[in-house]
């Protein structure tokens, strides 16, 4: 057995759960505290598993994906819903997981020069339907998970691409940096991602999550709405999961969103979805300060930037790395260059 150095997360932080949670009736309040506790476990059990599943056959074909029912259990995968190049099945959660998960691929494939979450065209899984009532979505390590949301705060996950885009960067990750960015295994619990490489892990899947988004609607910069998780809400429970304009405002996000995005701000106890907002606004700040559209000049600065990274690295080591690959990609004080040491000293990782 080998560890797996994969995602620990989920696209929903504990805190956002626990906190609506705390308002619900005993029903409510039972049901979704009973999924924070799943999923610490699950964390655990999915990581331990083998690492040969993370790596499949090459794909033989342009794009690899299967959606699994997992009908309300917890066992995965489940049963086969539609394979790649199945016509749409009646399922509507199963079909949005699949077109979802076919953007984020075909983004990464054709934009970045990637093949998949590996680089070699691994076969992408999504279990849908996944537990009772469960208002979440992971990677874990191997495959997808995707709820059904629990009716009264979330509306399930699978038709948001931003979600599904999220998760699936995650995989991504897991790859490119070697012992996993960020990933953490404590004594006997379950592994979790820490401190500003953590941090660093989350933002790169909202980062792209938002890249892919603003690809899919052709927006611009000034056309984009910057957020994640705006389309999983039920009314009224909270306008989107984070945002990397403003990370932390209120109300922009959800009620006790406690995002950062100035590193002086930065404590190494800080949850990897809080301190994820420092990265975050810096890409922000650097896809402002050139217009146009984010991905045509930064999506291959923070890809190659991030693949310098070590399981480790510090918000630092990201700068550095991003900066000295926009120089590279578009020249020594460049329009790009600038703009990227603008977005973090515009969080104060640089001076
Ligand atoms: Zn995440």
């Amino acid at each position: 057995m080998k560890r797996m150095s994969g995602c620990v997360c989920f696209a929903v932080p504990r805190k956002l759960i626990q906190h609506l949670a705390d308002q619900s009736d005993d029903e409510g309040r039972a049901l979704l505290q009973a999924q924070i506790k799943h999923s610490t476990g699950l964390r655990g059990q999915r990581s331990g598993l083998s690492a040969a599943a993370a790596h499949p056959e090459p794909a033989t074909q342009p794009l690899q994906r299967r959606v699994y029912d997992a009908q309300g259990r917890t066992l995965l995968p489940g049963t086969l819903l539609r394979d790649e190049d199945d016509a749409p099945t009646r399922d509507a959660q199963a079909n949005q997981a699949y077109d979802n998960i076919g953007i984020a691929l075909q983004f990464f494939k054709s934009v970045m020069g990637r093949d998949s979450a590996d680089g070699r065209g691994m076969r992408i899984d999504t279990s849908v339907h996944y537990g009772f009532r469960f208002a979440n979505a992971m990677w874990t390590g191997e495959q997808m998970i995707v709820g059904d949301g629990d009716g009264a705060h979330f509306k399930g996950m699978a038709h948001s691409l931003g979600i599904i885009a999220h998760e699936f960067s995650h995989g991504v990750t897991q790859h490119l940096v070697k012992g996993g960015l960020g990933v953490v295994w404590p004594s006997g619990m379950p592994p979790t991602l820490k401190g500003e490489a953590g941090s660093l892990n989350e933002s790169f899947s909202d980062v792209f999550a938002s890249m892919i988004k603003q690809w899919h609607k052709g927006q611009t910069v000034d056309q984009a709405d910057w957020v994640i998780g705006e389309d999983i809400f039920a009314p009224g429970v909270g306008k989107a999961v984070r945002s990397l304009k403003a990370p932390g405002n209120r109300q922009a996000t959800w009620a006790q969103d406690d995002q950062i995005s100035d590193y002086r701000r930065f404590s190494p106890t800080d949850d990897a979805h809080k301190a994820s907002g420092i990265p975050n606004h810096a890409f922000y700040v650097a896809a402002m300060a050139l217009g146009g559209k984010s991905w045509e000049t930064l999506g291959q600065t923070w890809l190659k930037g991030f693949d310098k990274l070590r399981a480790r690295s510090t918000f630092l080591d990201a700068a550095h790395a991003t900066v000295d690959v926009a120089a590279a990609l578009h020249g020594k004080g460049s329009k790009a260059h600038d703009a990227v040491k603008a977005g973090w000293k515009a969080v104060n990782v640089m001076v």
